[in-house]
């Protein structure tokens, strides 16, 4: 029987680990926290009773990812909760942007810009599935969709400042640049329009679900996935060398580029080895959860039913401080990233206390306290947040790395989203997830297609490594 060892036990590394399970190959995974999940955990963080996302938070690629429905992670007890917004973006005037699944809504909300709204978006989300089949995976392929992807591409190369002119209204533009900002790089790049496109469309096709109970839902229900085709996994278990991993026939490494440099570069061709050394680490998140009594007083009430609310004010605003952050410096007023999972998915607040989720992004490895700067942010557009603050969490740069080994410098998303980089990651290959060392594979969010809990990292370069092993694949 074909053995796998799988090194980390993320989104990606289950997710690898699960695909091969259920192909015939005997798996183990090993993973350094107490608890499998990475990115995607959940737990009481400020008060007893109340939970909150460590991570990620919204799952629109979770939902959407077709790997996770063929094996239904529904069966394994994963229910997702939509917010009635899916995203607000309020603004100084106490007006306020608002993204819903319809596309209709949206685009009623958005006035003059309606219908500019519609047609950059309808037929991107009319046919995501068709657009994710060609964009999320190695680029290299062939495409599935070539007339789709012709259709996606002179908008995806624009940078999104470019693309944000297509708006007349600073309500339609503000909700643009915030969704683009997730990008997490300065936006006057080409190719910076691509991401806010796909995540913009994707909400029209999936909406911004989050998991009942907690990201860690989702986690629990593929790990209950993989227990079931048989695969085993670890706990407490840091490999740091070779020396750690058992021997098996196949080894993926849910780890960052750098990770599995220092445990296989001497193995890797030295071509490789030099792609590797070349990759670039990405922008740096600081994370705050605040546990609050009653609703944000928001100055617009319609933020008060969104999921996911963007801080930044208006396009330019938005766009300046990602281009100060990305030069390395602390923007007064950083771009900041709240969540009211709760909304969704009242199980998580204990009584009238509803947790609040919160990142700024800040310069590469920024080593200060950014909690003033997001409360302040959150005050901005809701004033007298900060005496409905019952406890808080703040999570910095460092602690993020102390907490998984690939966040380096607080990286939060396995590496710089600049140029090329993000869609050729961690190098230029027909098979991205092959290191050049027989039988070891790179699985992590650092490979195809990238961030987010969708599993794909991990089921193609399972598909790969199946390839390679000859064992065959389902597929
Ligand atoms: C603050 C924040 C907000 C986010 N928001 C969202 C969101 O809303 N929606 C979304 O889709 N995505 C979001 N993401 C991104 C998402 O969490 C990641 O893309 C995803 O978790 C990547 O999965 P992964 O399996 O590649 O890696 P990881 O999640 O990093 O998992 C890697 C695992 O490997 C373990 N590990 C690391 N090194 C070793 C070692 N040497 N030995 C053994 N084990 C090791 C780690 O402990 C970890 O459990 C967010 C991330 C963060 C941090």
């Amino acid at each position: 029987m074909t053995t796998a060892v799988v090194v980390g036990g993320g989104p990606n590394g289950l997710a690898a680990a699960l695909h091969l399970a259920r192909n015939g190959v005997q798996v183990q995974v090993l993973e350094a926290a107490d608890t499998v999940g990475g990115g995607a955990r959940s737990g009481e963080l400020t008060v007893p009773g109340v939970i909150h996302d460590h991570c990620s938070a919204f799952h629109p690629l979770g939902v959407g990812s077709p790997f996770w429905a063929e094996v239904g992670l529904e069966k394994y007890g994963l229910v997702w909760k939509w917010p009635e917004i899916d995203c607000a973006h309020p603004l100084d005037s106490g007006d306020a942007a608002l993204l819903y699944q319809s596309i209709a809504e949206t685009a009623a909300g958005l006035g003059d810009d309606g219908v500019r709204w519609r047609s950059m978006f309808g037929d991107l989300a009319e046919h995501f599935d068709d657009l994710g089949e060609d964009l999320l995976r190695p680029i290299v392929n062939v495409p599935g969709h070539p007339i789709r992807l012709a259709a996606f591409g002179p908008r995806a190369v624009l940078p999104a400042t470019v693309l944000a002119r297509w708006f007349r209204t600073g309500r339609a533009r503000a909700l643009y640049g915030g969704i683009a900002a997730h990008l997490f790089s300065r936006l006057d790049r080409p190719l910076t329009a691509s991401l806010g496109l796909m995540i913009a469309a994707s909400g029209h096709r999936y909406g911004w679900p989050v998991a009942e109970g907690g990201s860690g839902a989702i986690i629990a229900a593929v790990s209950a996935a993989l227990l079931d085709a048989g695969g085993k996994i670890e706990t407490g278990v840091r490999v740091s060398s070779r020396a750690d991993i058992p021997t098996a026939d196949l080894v993926l490494l849910d780890l960052s580029p750098a990770q599995v440099l220092s445990i296989y570069g001497d193995a890797m061709p030295a071509r490789i080895r030099r792609s590797y050394r070349r990759y670039r680490v990405g922008s740096s998140a600081f994370k705050v959860d605040f546990a609050i009594d009653g609703d944000i007083p928001w100055t617009n009430p319609d933020c008060v039913r969104a999921g996911t609310v963007h801080l930044g004010g208006d396009f330019d605003e938005v766009a300046y401080t990602e281009k100060q952050r990305a030069a390395g410096v602390m923007p007064a007023r950083p771009f900041v990233l709240l969540g009211q999972q709760y909304v969704a998915d009242p199980s998580r607040s204990a009584g009238d206390i509803n947790p609040i989720y919160a990142y700024a992004h800040v310069p590469r490895g920024f080593d200060g306290d950014a909690t003033e700067q997001i409360v302040a942010q959150i005050e901005r557009f809701a004033p007298g947040f900060r005496d409905r603050i019952v406890a808080t969490t703040s999570l910095g740069t460092e602690a993020l790395h102390q907490g998984n080994a690939n966040f380096a410098a607080g990286d939060i998303i396995g590496g710089a989203n600049n140029g090329l980089q993000m869609v050729l990651r961690p190098r230029l290959a027909v098979d991205p997830y092959s290191t050049g060392v027989p039988g070891v594979y790179i699985c992590s969010q650092s490979s195809p297609p990238g961030a987010g809990v969708h599993g794909l990292c991990g089921y193609h370069a399972a598909e790969s490594a199946l390839r390679h092993a000859r064992v065959g694949s389902a597929r």
